[in-house]
């Protein structure tokens, strides 16, 4: 790997951060807040939240076994996405790697931030091999988007080809696992302490159940996270986010309950759907929801939007020609996609 100063932009490196008020006394018991020009009136929403999220991040550290100096908190993993191209991607100079397809917020926060997005086509499996990545990039690549397991296909990314491009490309690989809840891969988090080229995203959107509250998490290098946390707003997430987020965190048997559930309508959704006169293919999946190719995906669409039934038609993205991205809903939800299938 590159030092981590020639993978961050010279700007970046040099940066000297905004300084909270709260920042400032740190280590000291107050009670006397005049620092802030907060009004003394209206607690708890009167003052500004932690800026590193402190508590949020001990009770993340303790489920997901990773230190808490190593975890980023963001508005979404969307934050800590476009993170990646204002720290370490010079505009219209340095480039990134990324599979086609995945999912679509890696290149409009490219095409954002000015940076050159490179697609590597997945085969008829939607599996890469690392050399094809690796193949795809030069000595301005400062990052390669490995989304596993994989939007809008489902799949799991071979863990090994992931391990070889970690261990052979000298720059950042990410490694988004939204949907790792639901898959039967441990995560990629437990080899952060061997790859200090590795970052992990993972997000409270999906099997957490808080979509809402938009709260998303990169795992990295401590040196990573502070470059991050030199570049983020500093009250990036707002104090009903951080409260909500510790309500859910405390209750992690919901969540187990929730998990089990959808994977048992996901098998039976394969299956039902496999069935289907409309239905031309099932792809294997490992998130909570799968894509399916049927007869016309378009057609198919506005057929349920009729209905008042919404999936997401993926007919135009590369190698996803006439497929339809179906979410895992309750039994009863997907009963009446069923129906409405059946009854075209
Ligand atoms: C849904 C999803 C996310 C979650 O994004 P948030 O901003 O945390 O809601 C991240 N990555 C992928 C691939 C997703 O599908």
């Amino acid at each position: 790997m590159k030092s981590l100063q020639e993978l961050t932009r010279p700007n970046i490196w040099s940066l000297a951060p905004y300084s909270s008020a709260r920042n400032e006394y740190s280590g000291h018991a107050a009670h006397v807040f005049l620092d802030a020009n907060e009004n003394p009136y209206n607690n708890p929403y009167n003052r500004y939240p932690d800026p590193l999220q402190e508590e949020v991040k001990e009770k993340l550290s303790k489920i997901k076994g990773v230190p808490a100096e190593c975890i980023f908190l963001g508005n979404g993993s969307d934050e800590a996405i476009d993170l990646v191209y204002r720290c370490f991607c010079e505009p219209q100079k340095d480039n990134v790697v990324a599979i086609c397809p995945t999912y679509g917020m890696y290149e409009v926060c490219a095409d954002i931030n000015n940076v050159e997005y490179r697609n590597v086509m997945l085969d008829e499996n939607y599996q890469v091999c690392a050399d094809k990545l690796l193949a795809a990039c030069d000595s301005n690549t400062k990052a390669i988007w490995i989304c596993s397991p994989n939007n809008p296909t489902g799949n799991s990314i071979n863990r090994e080809e992931i391990i070889k491009v970690i261990e052979a490309f000298d720059g950042l690989v990410i490694v988004d696992e939204a949907y790792i809840d639901f898959s039967r891969e441990v995560t990629i988090s437990r080899l952060l302490g061997k790859y200090t080229n590795l970052i992990v995203l993972q997000t409270l959107s999906k099997a957490w159940g808080s979509a809402a509250i938009r709260l998303g998490m990169a795992f990295a290098s401590k040196e990573i996270i502070s470059i991050y946390n030199k570049v983020k707003y500093p009250y990036n997430v707002n104090l009903l986010t951080q409260q909500q987020a510790l309500n859910r965190l405390s209750n992690t048997y919901d969540v187990e309950q929730w998990v089990k559930m959808l994977l048992q309508e996901r098998s039976r959704m394969l299956s039902a759907f496999a069935e289907l006169k409309i239905c031309e293919k099932v792809y294997p999946t490992d998130a909570n929801f799968f894509l399916a190719k049927v007869t016309d995906a378009q057609k198919i669409y506005d057929y349920l939007v009729e209905k008042g039934i919404i999936v997401r038609n993926r007919t135009r993205i590369s190698l996803c020609q006439n497929c339809l991205r179906i979410t895992i809903g309750t039994r009863d939800e997907n009963n009446e996609l069923l129906g409405a299938l059946r009854s075209i």
